[in-house]
């Protein structure tokens, strides 16, 4: 099963992709993972990718495409993933439909996780992440068993740099020009579902479940 989640950055897509994940034995893939594990390591496409990302702004095209198409090109890929944060622009859509196309496959379902704005600043400034790992947990609404630390693997939790409030309305606003369009994409293709995601996270995953089967 081949999903994407699409939705505002803080709607609940890499909280639902890791459940979905999780349920379904298939890898999540995250383009803001794979980047924040770059950026970690230092590696080249790390420090390229932060310039961009500390800003508020989409790295571009030429780059995303290109360590999607690696990582799922990958074994653990063959049945199928749960990819979150990816695509974010129409010209990804396409190259990922190609890409998908040329095995003689297709996306299943593109669930649109929908939340409005003013909630998400709330939800954004709350998040906090394990660079380590990747967990995230809120600290009013899915808090972390002992303050500050993971519960998976017990690093450090850090507000992300690109989570304060000033970069989370430029995020915003990059979200309704590029990435929103996407609702539409996958509407006319017929595989876009929509749930409520300001419901409790059980109850999202729920009305994700009850579409997928
Ligand atoms: P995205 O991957 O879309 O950017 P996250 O899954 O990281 O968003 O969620 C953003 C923040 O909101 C995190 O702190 C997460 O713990 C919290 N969160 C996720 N889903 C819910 C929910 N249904 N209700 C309340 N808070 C949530
Ligand atoms: P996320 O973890 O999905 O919120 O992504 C964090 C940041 O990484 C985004 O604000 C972008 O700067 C960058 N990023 C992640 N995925 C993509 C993508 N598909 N296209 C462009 N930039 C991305």
């Amino acid at each position: 099963m081949k999903i994407i989640m699409l939705g505002a950055p803080g709607a609940g897509k890499g909280t639902q992709a890791k459940m979905l994940a999780e349920k379904y034995g298939i890898p999540h893939v995250s383009t803001g993972d794979i980047f924040r594990a770059n950026i970690k390591e230092q590696t080249e496409l790390g420090m390229e990718a932060k310039k961009y990302m500390d800003q508020g702004l989409l790295v571009p095209d030429e780059l995303t495409v290109k360590i999607l198409l690696d990582r799922v090109a990958k074994d653990d890929c063959k049945n199928g993933y749960v990819l979150d944060g990816f695509p974010r622009t129409i010209p990804q859509a396409e190259v990922l439909d190609k890409a998908v196309a040329e095995l003689g496959e297709s996306i299943d379902y593109a669930i649109n996780v929908d939340v409005k704005d003013e909630n998400i600043i709330r939800r954004m400034s709350g998040r906090r992440a394990c660079l380590k790992c990747g967990a995230t947990y809120h600290i009013e609404h899915i808090p972390p068993k002992q303050e500050g630390i993971c519960d998976k693997c017990g690093s450090e939790l850090v507000l992300r740099d690109d989570d304060k409030p000033e970069t989370v309305e430029k995020r915003l606003k990059v979200y309704h020009e590029q990435t929103q369009p996407l609702i539409d994409f996958y509407s006319k293709k017929g595989i876009l579902k929509e749930v409520d995601g300001s419901q409790d996270m059980k109850d999202v995953f729920a009305a994700i479940v009850a579409i997928l089967g």
